[in-house]
């Protein structure tokens, strides 16, 4: 029934949601905004202190995420959206998620509270107490800018007594059809990684990638970043990530035309001053929404049907995408909270100052420290075998070597830093993700880059002052771990050669490695 016109002048229209929309949610198509109501619905948007500071992020990485949340809360406006958007320095912003959730729940007054689910587990455990802290009823959906989602995954796990990512990758390419032709993968194969390990030849010129100068709403960022996080780790500029969907479309264009023809080729190269060769530099574009995983995947397979990039780089590239991006979210969240702390290996040291500083004599670790502290990038093998072998082979405690992978990083988020740390890099989850450590001595390094020829160490020495520390550090690895990996079928060939070593040589491999180690700074700066 019709209310009195002047009842209906005294009631106060509820609004039907307050959509909340997180700094890594910044997609058109996530499902928090599916059915918005743009007449009553409000979508939140809050920028706060707690999230730039519970590690200390490379500034880079902060003006990414905070420029893209400024850019997209105007691209929503613009289509009639409105939008309550709580900047850093904003009065009485009180600098947490979870009290700005409360805040906009009293000045609102929303039927419910919209969400879709984060990708941290600390932030999962904010938004499961909104409910009662607000005494509003919080609807939490799923991701589905992922190929498969946590039921999904579970199901593939269920029943499985070891997990390898080749089998779910098989899996996924099956079910959404990307490079198949019919029930078969295209070429015949499902993996063409032996195809991928070329060394880069000496006098080939990388392309130059595209990068995005920074606009007015980026500029300001920036000085905000300086002024309110100015003891992080990194340099703010040159800033050059995508900041909005047009840019990072852009940035896709660039990578499909210029690096994926070669991408396979020099997945696994590395050369000095050259962080980004032919890689995609999509990570931090899609790890915040403005990408989605589908569309990178069928941009690279249009141009491997159009005679464009060879099958050996389409596959690997997707292999990436929806093969180990997803594998390790589904890692992620069966493991958590319990996989954060897992330490197989017992390592304890502490993460030595070079991390932060690069200083260093060894020019592979400077080289990839220094690159990382420009662009708040490195790709995957100097991570994974440059500063995550020696994490590995110096015994660094899981824990702090993986709070700096999450710092370091403009495509850091902790459902895919941490199980490509914790699992690939330093082996401390103890086999669920990597059927055996990845540890390698100077020969791997020296073979896949140019860095050797210009280090201060010698690659072809195994000890003695100028004995490149790689060589040494690996044997005293092995040595120090033997009770956990001397049955590793993956290992039999070292540990043979192992004994046919004397105890006295065994030690003095041992002492040397400890001895250099105990030369490094530890723990004292902290980025
Ligand atoms: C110790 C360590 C930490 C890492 N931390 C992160 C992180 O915080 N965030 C992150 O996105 N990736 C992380 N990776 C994976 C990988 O190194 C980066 O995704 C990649 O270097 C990003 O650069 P790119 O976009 O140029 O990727 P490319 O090498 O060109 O690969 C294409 C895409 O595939 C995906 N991808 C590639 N390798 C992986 C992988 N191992 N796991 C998941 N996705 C992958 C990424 O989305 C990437 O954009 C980490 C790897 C290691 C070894
Ligand atoms: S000699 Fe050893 S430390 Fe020097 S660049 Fe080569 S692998 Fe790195």
């Amino acid at each position: 029934m019709p209310l009195p016109l002047e009842q209906t002048t005294t009631v106060t229209v509820r609004l039907t949601a307050l959509r909340i929309l997180l700094g890594d949610q910044l997609s058109f198509d996530i499902a928090t905004l599916s059915d918005l109501d743009s007449e009553r619905d409000v979508v939140l948007m809050m920028e706060v202190q707690e999230e730039g500071t519970y590690v200390r992020h490379h500034k880079q990485k902060i003006v990414l995420v905070l420029s893209a949340m400024r850019h997209f809360a105007a691209a929503l406006r613009e289509r009639g959206v409105t939008v309550d958007y709580i900047e850093l320095d904003a009065p009485g912003n009180t600098g947490a998620l979870s009290s700005e959730v409360a805040r906009a729940v009293a000045r609102h007054r929303p039927e419910r509270i919209v969400v879709t689910e984060p990708g941290e587990w600390r932030v999962k455990g904010l938004i499961d107490a909104w409910a009662s802290l607000t005494g509003t009823p919080v609807e939490v959906r799923s991701d589905d800018r992922f190929f498969a989602s946590h039921e999904r995954f579970a199901g593939w796990a269920r029943g499985r007594k070891t997990w390898r990512m080749e089998h779910f990758y098989r899996e996924m390419r099956r079910e959404h059809g990307l490079l198949m032709e019919g029930e078969q993968p295209a070429g015949g194969e499902w993996n063409y990684d032996a195809a991928n390990r070329k060394r880069l030849p000496q006098r080939t010129v990388p392309p130059t990638r595209r990068r995005f100068e920074p606009d007015a709403t980026t500029r300001e960022v920036i000085a905000l970043v300086e002024q309110r996080f100015p003891d992080h780790f990194g340099d703010v500029e040159p800033f050059g990530w995508p900041v909005t969907r047009a840019e990072a479309l852009l940035a896709l264009d660039d990578f499909i035309k210029h690096g994926l023809p070669t991408f396979g080729d020099y997945q696994d190269a590395m050369k000095a001053g050259a962080p980004f060769l032919y890689h995609a530099l999509l990570a931090p574009a899609l790890n915040i929404g403005l990408l989605l995983p589908r569309e990178v995947c069928a941009a690279a397979e249009t141009a491997f049907m159009a005679g464009a990039a060879p099958l050996n780089a389409v596959e690997g590239f997707v292999r990436q995408i929806l093969g180990w991006r997803e594998y390790v979210r589904g890692v992620y969240w069966t493991f958590m909270p319990d996989y954060a702390e897992r330490n197989a290996l017992q390592a304890t040291r502490a993460l030595p100052d070079l991390y932060w500083t690069g200083e260093t004599d060894m020019r592979c670790l400077r080289d990839v420290i220094e690159g990382t502290a420009r662009y708040a990038y490195s790709h995957h093998i100097q991570r994974l075998m440059v500063t995550g072998n020696f994490a590995l082979l110096a015994g660094i405690a899981p824990r702090q070597i993986e709070r700096w992978y999450l710092a370091v990083y403009a495509d850091a988020v902790e459902w895919v830093e941490m199980p490509n740390t914790l699992g690939m890099a330093v082996f401390a989850d103890g086999g669920q993700m990597a059927s055996k450590p990845y540890a390698a001595s100077g020969a791997y390094i020296h073979r896949m880059s140019d860095f050797c020829s210009g280090c201060a160490y010698d690659v072809n020495l195994k000890t003695g002052p100028r004995a490149c520390p790689f060589n040494y550090l690996y044997w005293a690895f092995l040595i120090r771990n033997k009770r956990w990996l001397s049955g590793n079928v993956r290992l039999a060939m070292p540990y043979r050669t192992l004994t046919q070593w004397s105890r006295e040589r065994e030690a003095a491999v041992v002492a040397e490695a400890e001895a250099f180690l105990d030369t490094l700074g530890a723990g004292g700066k902290s980025g």
